[in-house]
């Protein structure tokens, strides 16, 4: 049997007295727990400064083996950008740092031992950690109301958005071929619980996707459709202020979007949404964009929590547990300028803390002082749909077709890798140039359940002579 170049590297290499000492070594060892914003440009660091290392090993543990850029999520919603536009193979990106494909369970802080399930035989994983930077984001909280976790798209993932574009199609088609007027009405009205971020951009995207695709089905009628905010404050996305969310509302209402605020979702059974203030909702959809929890890993720990989220001190670390350290979504981290004020849960925030989280655990295994995480908060920007936007910068507001030019321009040259970003480049060009894609990719085979529990409750509604 021929000897092959690796084969022959590998036994020069295990007979060397060097690759004896190497084998020998004690490695530092650098778990990121989350590969997400935060847990990417932690590993991204790492991957430049230290993985390298011989002395060093540096492993990043996902869910996923891709980074999702969730600023863009509402466009996958929406046809105009494909899923793969937006998520980035992590071993693309990372070179020396090991991924490992795999659901945390628990961490041993005391033993410093992070297990892990991976795979679809669910085989157990064990790994020590000298230095452990918990970056596991947050999770869909449904309130413990079993209706809506068991009825309601979420708006989190990629399948979410992949599901929900699909189920807008599908329920265009089976509306078209309904014959009842008031069935007709539930398939076509859509629901979004949650005036932030996310279920502003959804209702905008959803609504312009909904009515630009209904044309093509001349049985349907613009009237017929329904795109519902539920909001339960006094303004739409409350994190760009009073000013820009009354502006997005006005801009929504004007493109046919109902706006239902000081309300929240109280009861969803798949087929009439009901809120607090007695109203009801016959919808076969509602996104729900309305909460989110800390991940049980997360939940499970013993350290200082704020609303669930662990408590950070200004280098990232947790105190009272030394090589324990957090960023993103799952971390309180103080703002450094105000007492008792943490930084908001935005992937702007997440990707400079973990880049500071990285640098602080070099910093601890070269022995030299660590640096304190200080960010001035550069703006926020929201895409509302129909090319208008609304964003604030550096104290300066931006609403309308300037502030949706930069809302694409900024995540643009945000969105890692230059092939992903002349994807998304081109797909813009050319939905502007020929409108977007209103196929139903695939015939998913959870909207075919779906459909059997609809037209179960429908039956047992028609019986019982309810809407
Ligand atoms: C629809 C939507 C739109 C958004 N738009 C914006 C925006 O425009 N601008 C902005 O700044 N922010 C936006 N955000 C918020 C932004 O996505 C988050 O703040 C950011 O993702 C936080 O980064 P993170 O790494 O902390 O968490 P995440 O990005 O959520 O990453 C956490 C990672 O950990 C993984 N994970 C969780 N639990 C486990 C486990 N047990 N085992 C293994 N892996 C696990 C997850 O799969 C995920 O990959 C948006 C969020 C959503 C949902």
């Amino acid at each position: 049997m021929p000897v092959t170049y690796a084969e022959k590297r590998n036994r020069v290499f295990h007979n060397s007295a060097s690759a004896r000492e190497y084998l020998n070594m004690k490695k530092t060892k650098i778990v990121i727990a989350g590969g997400g914003f935060a847990g990417l440009y932690a590993a991204k660091y790492l991957d430049k400064h230290l993985a390298r290392r011989p002395d060093i090993e540096v492993t990043l543990i996902a869910r996923e083996n891709f980074i999702l850029f969730t600023p863009m999520l509402h466009e996958v919603a929406a046809g105009d950008l494909a899923p793969g536009d937006i998520v980035n193979p992590l071993r693309r990106i990372l070179r020396h740092v090991n991924v490992i494909e795999a659901d945390v369970t628990d961490v041993d802080l005391n033993a410093r031992k992070i297990r892990c399930v991976h795979g679809l035989e669910r085989g157990e994983l064990e790994l020590d950690f000298d230095h452990l930077l918990l970056a596991l984001g947050s999770e869909t909280n449904f309130f413990d109301n079993a209706g809506i976790r068991d009825w309601a798209v979420t708006m989190k993932n990629l399948s979410d958005a992949a599901l929900l574009r699909n189920r807008v199609v599908a329920f265009l088609e089976e509306a078209s071929l309904e014959t009842d007027a008031a069935a007709r009405r539930q398939w076509l009205t859509f629901v979004i619980a949650g005036g932030g971020f996310a279920g502003a951009e959804t209702a905008g995207a959803v609504n312009d996707f909904v009515r630009e695709t209904a044309k093509f089905y001349p049985q349907l009628a613009d009237e017929e459709i329904r795109v519902v905010v539920i909001h339960p404050g006094d303004y739409l996305l409350p994190e760009l202020g009073e000013g820009l969310g009354r502006y997005a509302e006005r801009k929504m209402r004007e493109r046919k979007v109902e706006v239902i605020k000081g309300a929240r979702v109280a009861n969803y059974d798949g087929w009439v949404v009901t809120l607090n203030n007695g109203l009801s909702i016959p919808t076969a959809t509602l996104v729900w964009t309305a909460g989110v929890k800390p991940s049980p890993v997360v939940a499970a720990l013993s350290c200082p929590k704020e609303r669930g989220r662990i408590v950070a001190d200004e280098y990232l670390q947790v105190r009272g547990f030394s090589g324990l350290w957090t960023a993103g979504d799952c971390a309180a981290v103080p703002d450094g300028y105000e007492t008792g004020i943490f930084f908001p849960p935005t992937a702007q925030h997440g990707m400079r803390e973990a880049i500071v989280a990285a640098k602080n655990i070099e910093r601890t295994i070269l022995g030299q002082a660590l640096q304190p995480f200080r960010y001035r908060t550069m703006g926020m920007l929201a895409s509302i749909g129909h090319h208008t936007g609304v964003a604030s910068f550096f104290g300066f507001k931006f609403s309308g077709f300037v502030a949706w030019w930069m809302w694409r321009s900024v995540y643009l040259a945000k969105l890692p890798r230059l092939v992903k970003k002349l994807r998304v480049m081109i797909a813009w060009t050319l939905d502007l140039l020929f409108g977007r894609d209103i196929e139903q990719m695939i015939t998913l085979r959870d909207v075919e359940e779906l459909t059997e529990r609809w037209t179960r409750i429908r039956a047992e509604r028609k019986q019982l002579n309810v809407a």
